[in-house]
């Protein structure tokens, strides 16, 4: 039977470029809907920009532009990425639509609708200068418990109390710096605290193979555990000015931004059905026929931060909103990835720059295989060890899988002319075949894709073994034994060939190659491809090369003797702008966010004879940041002075730690000079 599947990833807040921890979601999801592909299912994959809320309202008006356009320029880029690691969405939109608008105020109206809206009033932190209310996160203030200075509005980083923000000691805005005010106004809310809410949740969560176990034991725990109290009710809207959509009946209130993302699942479903993609595929079906369907199945991939919202939030709205709006089928929720055990922050991205992956040419299968070999069902997290990288890419890839088939298609090409022929009495092959289809076809479906690599693998071992233990080299120089020697070679061939079908999912890329160029089919494999085998071959060409350590020195910015002295981080994103003909548009330009910034604290860099590590203090925030200039600066005159820096740029890895971002210094053969701005300047303070 074949399945209809629509299979979404969660949606990027769209007020940057995609980190590795991304890309992971995104490989993993990928793989398992390409077997499905392979498999012959239907399968609709989408994902989206999360565009709204009061982060990129900010971000944009920093930069002086409006919240469209950041999040215009934010998507601009992601294609780049989606193509750059071979990954197959049928559509990618945005929160920011004309289809999501409708689709949440049409949620919304069939909840209020149910009786699960009500408003209330709500006192709440004011900043009188900004005009607007404030959102935790910008309001700091000194802990009441352990009373240390700038805590953020909801929790200490110091002791780790948890508190709401009116309990700060002389809080402030950091929009303004001033001390914000409280203000009452009305705010709608979703009634998860409805006997008839919990009764659905906890029958929703107790359907067997919908969730994960663990994911299971967590939901339950804020349902009923112990000392868990019913649901809170969720308060679903924010005050004007807000970048969001408006709430029907409610003017000057909008959507909180965590109402609007997961339909914004649906708006990307609902704007592929009108895109000249789907026409072109004689697609007959509307978005609301394939969504209510009865057996369309709708899995959402997500990371293990959000579970609370896709476990309890998401499935309560939708199953109180009513057809065609139907629960997930599946969450399927992965781990975080940590680069040489390096936990990522989100704020600070992660050491590996995705876009700097593929300039310094790496391949992006080499990364789909490393991450499916790491990749299993359950929550957790996974490393990127720039060491085993190597090794088991070039060992696995190179040395087991590619290595079969330009060995043995090189003797068939010169003594057969292509042709391949399986001894009689080799029919074990395809009983071998179709246990090895079906054992790796299953940990596929279940998401244990580090299984189904170390099975693929454990074939590949024996097919090399089997070839090697014939000694083809010899039987080539024996005219007598030719039949043997193109039976042994055919055999090896039809193992790459078995082993292509099976790694298509991760590497897509390469099995097209071999299926098109090698094989000369005039289609990529389907997974039955796997139990036949091929009558011919034609003379191999270059499949993959081995990982080299220069490219992982490259992608971690080991430092270079002749690197740049002053530019400490080199933007990876840099090549966005255009430089043909030296000419620079006021509009990308405006693209570099350069500001005041004050050095709190510079220090030497142990094992640099040409960085110092500088603490930048901007305002509201701090950045550690390696530049080059510790030939022309004694570290204890710089704290305390300002400069200027380049605040935009992309997170760097480097060898001594994360630099985020990059001052700015005149250099020439007299030395080297770090930018001033004239007293009066505060840190924080845009350049333009
Ligand atoms: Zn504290």
């Amino acid at each position: 039977m074949t399945r209809k599947l629509f299979v979404s990833t969660a949606l990027p807040y769209a007020n940057g470029p995609f980190h590795i921890g991304h890309i992971m979601e995104y490989i993993q999801a990928d793989v398992w809907v390409r077997f499905q592909r392979l498999c012959g299912h239907e399968v609709i994959f989408v994902g989206a920009d999360d565009a709204h809320g009061a982060p990129i309202m900010l971000k944009a008006e920093a930069e002086r532009i409006t919240p469209q356009e950041l999040v215009g320029r934010i998507a601009a880029g992601r294609p780049r990425y989606l193509q750059g690691f071979h990954l197959g969405y049928d559509h990618w939109y945005s929160t920011d639509s004309p289809e999501n608008t409708a689709l949440s105020q049409d949620v919304y109206r069939r909840l209020k609708a149910a009786g699960f809206i009500y408003s209330k009033a709500v006192e709440q932190f004011f900043d009188p200068v900004k005009g607007m209310f404030l959102p935790d996160r910008y309001i700091k203030g000194e802990c009441p418990n352990c009373h240390s200075k700038d805590q953020y509005g909801d929790a200490c980083e110091v002791c780790s109390t948890v508190y709401s923000p009116t309990e700060l000691i002389n809080p402030y805005s950091t929009l303004s710096g001033v001390a914000p005010v409280l203000r009452t106004s009305d705010h709608f809310f979703f009634r998860l605290s409805d006997p008839r809410c919990t009764a659905f949740l906890k029958d929703w969560l107790d359907t067997p193979g919908r969730l994960q176990g663990q994911v299971v034991n967590k939901a339950r725990e804020w349902l009923t555990g112990e000392g868990a109290q019913a649901l809170a009710d969720w308060d679903i809207s924010r005050e004007a000015p807000y970048f969001g959509i408006p709430i029907p009946d409610a003017p000057g209130k909008y959507f909180y931004v965590w109402l609007d993302a997961p339909i914004g699942y649906l708006a990307a479903l609902q704007h592929y059905f009108t895109t000249g993609k789907a026409r072109a595929a004689g697609e007959p079906r509307s978005f609301e026929e394939f969504l209510s369907a009865p057996d369309t199945e709708q899995i959402h991939f997500i990371g293990k931060d959000i579970i609370y919202f896709h476990t309890l939030f998401w499935p309560a709205m939708l199953h109180f909103a009513g057809a065609p709006y139907r629960v997930p089928s599946h969450v399927y929720v992965h781990g975080f990835i940590t680069v040489s055990g390096e936990k990522m922050s989100k704020s600070r991205g992660t050491g590996i720059s995705p876009l700097r992956y593929l300039e310094v040419g790496m391949n992006a299968e080499w990364l789909r295989y490393y991450i499916a070999a790491k990749l299993n069902a359950r929550v957790e997290d996974l490393d990127f060890n720039p060491d085993d990288f190597l090794v088991r890419v070039n060992s696995d890839l190179i040395g087991k899988y590619v290595n079969i088939a330009s060995r043995a298609s090189n003797f068939i090409t010169r003594h057969f002319g292509g042709e391949l022929r399986y001894a009689p009495q080799a029919d074990g092959f395809s009983a071998e075949a179709r246990a090895a289809a079906k054992s790796v076809a299953e940990a596929y479906e279940g998401r244990e894709f580090g299984r189904a690599m170390r099975d693929i693998m454990a074939v590949a071992d024996r097919i090399n073994q089997d070839f090697d233990a014939r000694q083809p080299w010899v039987l080539a120089k024996d005219p007598q034994r030719r039949a043997e020697l193109q039976q042994v070679c055919s055999q090896a061939l039809a193992g790459f060939h078995l082993l292509s079908v099976l790694l298509a999912p991760v590497l897509p890329q390469t099995a097209e190659r071999v299926a098109r160029q090698l094989f000369g089919m005039d289609r990529a494999f389907r997974w039955s491809d796997a139990t036949t085998r091929p009558g011919r071959i034609n003379p191999y060409q270059h499949l993959m090369t081995r990982v080299d350590m220069k490219q992982l020195d490259a992608l971690f910015d080991v430092e270079s003797p002749g690197a740049a002295p002053a530019v400490a981080a080199a933007p990876a994103g840099a090549a966005s702008v255009p430089a043909t003909d030296g000419v620079l548009s006021i509009d990308d330009f405006r693209k570099v966010d350069l500001r005041v910034a004050r050095i709190a604290r510079a220090e030497f860099v142990e094992g640099s004879d040409k960085l110092l590590r500088l603490t930048l203090d901007l305002g509201n925030e701090t950045r550690n940041v390696f530049a080059g200039i510790k030939a022309a600066y004694d570290p204890s005159t710089l704290t305390g002075r300002l400069t200027v820096m380049v605040a935009n740029l992309a997170p760097r890895k480097m060898k001594f730690g994360v630099s985020e971002g990059m001052v700015l210094a005149a250099s020439g053969g007299a030395g080297l000079y770090l930018l001033s701005p004239d007293s009066g300047a505060t840190p924080g303070m845009r350049i333009s």
